[in-house]
């Protein structure tokens, strides 16, 4: 172990991921590294959690595929990242009828009002409906500059002056908020549809603001790093070694030590410990506050913290198929050279997939289908690949499985990905199977394994209004000094996460309690 790492800090962040990370910047830009310094523990070797990029042979590949203007928070940590802009249209649609075989293809622009012209000019009977939603939407999202992660008295007055629109909506599924629109088009709803999926859930599910949110914010601006998704990791740890925080690798914290209700360190798979004034969980928030805190102990502070722990319902999780393609294909002139392709049946189908899920099964079909397909090299310049999701999927066997039969489990996740590649090929690129050389599969116990989530969530707590806004896990756990941040949908959110942590931690002083920075 590095001598240089103290055996008392001022605070502790358990995982390396992008909202660990972004904790322990915020807290080594705001304190004096010498008086209070932050360690950070990563039960991995390297730093990142589910945001990676991985070479198989010469072809470069992802997990995360796609992220919001995120500059104002990179440039208050002091890093640059070189990103790509999608411009053209930001996503295509391929809306797929199995019983006669055709596929429309729709396009959507890159930028809101480009978006809001492209719906006017394709669905002129919803004229009225379409303005009307995309006053509203807009009027929403301003909305959200003026809520508080922690509000007092007369902040709670203050937000339900000015954010009526944000309180209305707070109980409903964003399909129930489409209502009052009254569109009349079908397609209208499956475009933004794809908007509710971003977030994990379908419309029927998912709590309005987030896709309200997500749509804005995607539509504004996509990016990804010309260098792949690792240049965050890579940079966010340059940037804290330079602050003057610690790093320990390869070091899976066990327990939180807590002593008269205070937290107090931690406690390491290696027996090492650690002591701190402020301890910060951002792994799995079940296993977090179950596992590392103890049931018992949480129950006996809180019941009902305890109690929203362990309802709080996490997202799915997924399988990832990654294609290096011969360099025959042309995937400019299949249009790939855009942020997000979907190829799906629609009618619904992706609330129908998820409540398969929820039963525990899975859903295969060649009839209905939701499958998006994304294109890391065009953009990029590298070689010719492609990258796939299944989603939602559960663990189910699958670790199981890894574990004690790898052969039966290569067998298996490569029979879900030929299902996959060939209604792709069947719908959307003629004669793709020819053109691959090199296929990696991700299951759920990649997942697992990467983020220490049980459930091996792609999007942490699933943003069902229950589980969403003020119903949110709270980030000041019952235990004093305690704090988990997690709520992640998605690198953005991480970023957002780890700055409020610390405002939280240090009275305001960084975004003066504000729920978003920049
Ligand atoms: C396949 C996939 C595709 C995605 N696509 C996108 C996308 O296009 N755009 C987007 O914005 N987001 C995307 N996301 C979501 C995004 O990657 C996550 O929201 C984000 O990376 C979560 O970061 P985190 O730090 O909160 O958690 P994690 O990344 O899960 O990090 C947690 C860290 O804690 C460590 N850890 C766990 N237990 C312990 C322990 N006991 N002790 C020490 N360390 C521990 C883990 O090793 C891990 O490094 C995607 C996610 C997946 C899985």
């Amino acid at each position: 172990m590095d001598k240089n790492i103290p055996e008392r800090v001022s605070c502790i962040v358990i995982g390396g991921g992008i909202t660990g990370l972004s904790t322990a910047i915020t807290w080594a830009k705001n304190n004096p590294s010498d008086e209070k310094p932050v360690l950070l523990l990563e039960k991995e070797p390297g730093l990142g959690g589910y945001v990676t990029s991985f070479k198989r042979k010469d072809y470069l590949f992802d997990t995360v595929q796609l992220i919001p203007d995120s500059f104002a928070v990179l440039k208050y940590f002091g890093i640059d990242i070189d990103l790509k802009q999608f411009e053209g249209y930001y996503a295509r649609i391929f809306l797929t009828d199995t019983t006669t075989g055709k596929v429309k293809c729709i396009a959507i622009p890159s930028g809101v009002e480009a978006f809001r012209t492209f719906l006017l000019q394709n669905y002129p009977n919803d004229e009225k409906a379409i303005n009307k939603y995309f006053i509203y939407a807009q009027k929403m999202f301003d909305e959200l500059f003026h809520l508080k992660v922690e509000p007092t008295f007369f902040e709670i007055l203050n937000i339900l002056f000015k954010c009526p629109k944000i309180i209305t909506q707070s109980s409903k599924t964003f399909r129930q908020f489409l209502k009052r629109f009254h569109f009349s088009e079908p397609e209208i709803s499956e475009i933004f549809d794809v908007f509710a999926a971003f977030s994990g859930l379908p419309s029927e599910r998912v709590a309005a603001l987030l896709p309200v949110s997500a749509m804005t914010v995607s539509l504004q601006g996509s990016y990804r790093p010309y260098k792949g998704f690792i240049e965050f990791p890579h940079k966010m740890k340059v940037r804290l070694k330079e602050l003057g925080g610690h790093i320990l690798t390869n070091t899976t914290v066990e327990k939180i030590l807590i002593e008269n209700n205070r937290a107090i360190g931690v406690q390491c798979e290696n027996g090492k410990r650690f002591y701190a004034d402020y301890v910060v969980t951002t792994i799995d928030p079940k296993v977090g506050m179950q596992k590392l805190v103890g049931k018992e102990l949480l129950q006996k502070q809180s019941p009902s913290y305890a109690r929203k722990v362990d309802t709080a319902k996490m997202s799915a999780s997924a399988f990832m198929i990654n294609l290096g393609l011969d360099e025959e294909i042309d995937l400019e002139a299949l249009g790939f050279n855009c942020g997000y392709n979907l190829l799906t049946t629609g009618k619904g189908i992706f609330n129908k997939l998820y409540k398969t899920y929820e039963k525990g099964d899975r859903f295969m079909s060649k009839d209905e289908f939701f499958i998006p397909v994304i294109c890391p090299s065009l953009p990029l310049g590298k070689k010719n690949a492609l990258t796939m999701f299944v989603y939602p999927a559960s663990v189910g066997d699958w670790c199981t499985l890894r574990d004690n039969d790898y052969a039966a489990y290569t067998k298996k996740k490569t029979e879900i990905a030929q299902h996959f590649i060939g209604l792709v090929e069947q719908y959307m690129i003629p004669g793709l199977c020819k053109h691959i050389q090199v296929m990696d599969i991700a299951t759920p116990a990649t997942f697992v394994r990467y983020s220490g989530s049980p459930t091996g969530s792609k999007f942490d707590m699933a943003p069902y209004p229950t589980n969403f806004g003020k119903n949110r896990l709270k980030m000041r756990t019952p235990i004093k000094n305690l704090f988990q941040p997690k709520f992640s949908h998605g690198i953005w959110p991480c970023l957002q996460a780890g700055i409020q942590v610390v405002d939280m931690i240090m009275d305001r002083k960084i975004m003066g309690g504000n729920s978003r920075y920049g």
